[in-house]
């Protein structure tokens, strides 16, 4: 699940080429400013550092949660915090409130994941199972989501990824990275081509013209 019910709006990728020294993803809750902990756990951290000379004051108030598999979970900048150390935490369960605290330039919550050994970070984005791309996500979703100028189209709150989709009766193939392809494509040998058409200011990459197995005619 999400950290956040409702729309969950991912302003700052995991290590994107504008800013690949970011090891979390920044995300602002648009609905709910509710922190919410995504994953069975326990909280190993809730605090402040205010010492400066320490660089961890940069993240304000924050909660760290380990999961089951020992990675460590840090929601940061948060305005309050809701839970206390030792405290089991199941997924849903408001950790703290999203806020500006630390070194921090609107309210926001940077969701990082680091493994076990609390140095080698992952993609907070795959750990949460959305996209690692500017964009707004929201729990369960279905549907078109546009990030980084690229379509993608979810089912039940997951990017469809490598697979073609008969969506409102056109073709459309879902990419590698779930990325909506345009243009002239190569997908299991056989080559086809997607208009880009503009559809209530969406851009569509509508299959031209189709026989029954999808393939251009
Ligand atoms: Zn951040």
């Amino acid at each position: 699940m999400l950290i956040f019910r409702g729309r969950n709006r991912v302003t700052s990728g995991y290590r994107l080429p504008d800013r690949p020294g970011h090891n979390g993803l920044d995300i602002v809750g648009d609905d709910s400013h509710d922190v919410l902990c995504p994953v069975s756990g326990t909280v190993k951290s809730s605090t402040i550092i205010t010492d400066k000379s320490n660089s961890t004051w940069e993240w304000g108030n924050y909660v760290r949660v380990d999961d089951g598999e020992g990675n460590r979970l840090f929601f940061c900048h948060l305005d309050s915090r809701a839970v206390s150390v030792g405290q089991k935490v199941n997924p849903g369960d408001k950790l703290g409130v999203m806020g500006n605290t630390g070194y921090s330039f609107g309210a926001h919550t940077h969701f990082e994941v680091r493994k076990s050994d609390g140095k080698t970070t992952l993609d907070p984005a795959a750990y949460l199972g959305i996209l690692n791309a500017k964009g707004t996500y929201s729990e369960g979703k279905s549907g078109w989501v546009q990030a980084n100028k690229s379509w993608y189209y979810y089912e039940d709150g997951a990017p469809v990824m490598a697979s073609w989709r008969q969506i409102d009766g056109k073709w459309y193939y879902l990419g590698p990275d779930g990325r909506m392809v345009d243009d002239l494509q190569e997908i299991g040998g056989r080559e086809y081509f997607f208009f880009t058409k503009s559809e209530g200011g969406r851009l569509h990459g509508e299959m031209a013209k189709t026989d029954e197995t999808g393939a251009l005619v």
